[in-house]
């Protein structure tokens, strides 16, 4: 296969801290001979396990930036034992734009892979994520919220996974992360998703849905980084006491969690997130925008549960999802 033309401008194998950017070279109109810039920090002390932290996989998330600005701000070289492979944003043209996808090809990276060495700009991320810092990592963390148009319960996930190996230390880092929702995913459509790229290696992965709406909270960023320490304890990356409180764990088993629209119209929520939900209740309703004196369209959970994700926006359109309902274990 062909090389990468990604370039890192910092070592990823030296002690110390430092920080640079991944250069991919992207000739275009406004740049004969310019490259995109994805701002990269590595923290190496020893001999240890290699963590690696991504955030804006999705460009509109915003937790993951945060919180991964303030760790390649704040950590020196002598808090760590192995190595912090730090990229705020995955996905750096879409997070440039405030977008889920890049606004250069639309990529969506968490579609993108195993990704193309001579693809889109999207694409060659993708591969240069699989074929080169991947096989350094010990452990992924790749934070997700919901984005302009979702918004969620906060939440770290683990993948039901055919390989139980890999399986069980993915449920034991998402614990070690501790947000106050833990979900276990049955992935429908894992094809071209970096969760799977990772698992399929053997590597432990703990992804996040921490919020939403296209903007964070205080409340949102105190969980991510909290929960992005408690892991790289968990490790033993970092050093200290993990800060652990109550998590409510939950279960997305199949398709009748999900609520699609089927128009368009104006978004009325029937619950908050986090409530409670019996099968049969109306979680949503969707007005007709057009006309007065029709009735709304009703969504009804299938399950009982809690709503752990809605559609955000206050108008909804044929196919985006309504509502999320996560199964309570019992
Ligand atoms: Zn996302």
């Amino acid at each position: 296969m062909k090389a990468n033309p990604i370039s890192p401008t910092i070592p990823l194998d030296q002690d110390g801290v430092h920080h640079g950017f991944l250069k991919l070279p992207y000739s275009r109109d406004d740049s004969a001979w310019g490259s995109v810039m994805i701002p990269l920090t590595v923290i190496q002390n020893g001999k240890g396990p290699t963590a690696l932290l991504t955030g804006a996989n999705h460009g509109d998330e915003y937790e993951g930036p945060i919180a991964l600005h303030e760790l390649a701000a704040t950590t020196r070289a002598e808090d760590v034992t192995g190595r912090l492979i730090i990229v705020p944003a995955f996905n750096y043209p879409a997070f440039r734009a405030g977008t889920r996808t890049s606004p250069i090809d639309k990529g969506n990276m968490n579609r993108a892979f195993p990704g193309r060495p001579d693809g889109t700009v999207t694409e060659k991320i993708a591969d240069y994520f699989q074929r080169t810092l991947l096989p350094l990592a010990d452990v992924a963390v790749d934070f997700h919220s919901g984005g302009k148009t979702l918004d969620f319960v906060p939440f770290a996930a683990a993948h039901i996974l055919d390989d139980k190996e890999t399986q069980k230390a993915c449920f034991a880092a998402m614990k070690a992360f501790n947000a106050p929702y833990s979900v276990e995913l049955l992935e429908i459509d894992s094809v071209g998703m970096y969760d799977t790229a990772v698992e399929e290696m053997g590597k432990v992965l703990v992804s996040t849905e921490l919020g939403g709406g296209g903007s964070s909270t205080a409340r949102s960023n105190a969980i991510a980084k909290k929960g992005l320490r408690n892991v790289l304890i968990h490790f033993g990356i970092l050093h200290g006491e993990m800060q652990v409180d109550d998590t409510i764990n939950l279960s997305m088993p199949d398709d009748d969690c999900f609520l699609f629209s089927e128009g368009d119209g104006l978004y009325e929520a029937m619950f908050d997130l986090g409530q409670p939900v019996s099968k049969g209740d109306v979680v949503a309703r969707v007005w007709p925008v057009d006309r007065t004196g029709q009735t709304p369209q009703e969504y009804r959970a299938r399950r009982d549960g809690l709503l752990i994700s809605r559609h955000f926006p206050g108008l909804i359109k044929s196919g985006d999802c309504v509502a999320v309902v996560g199964v309570t274990e019992i």
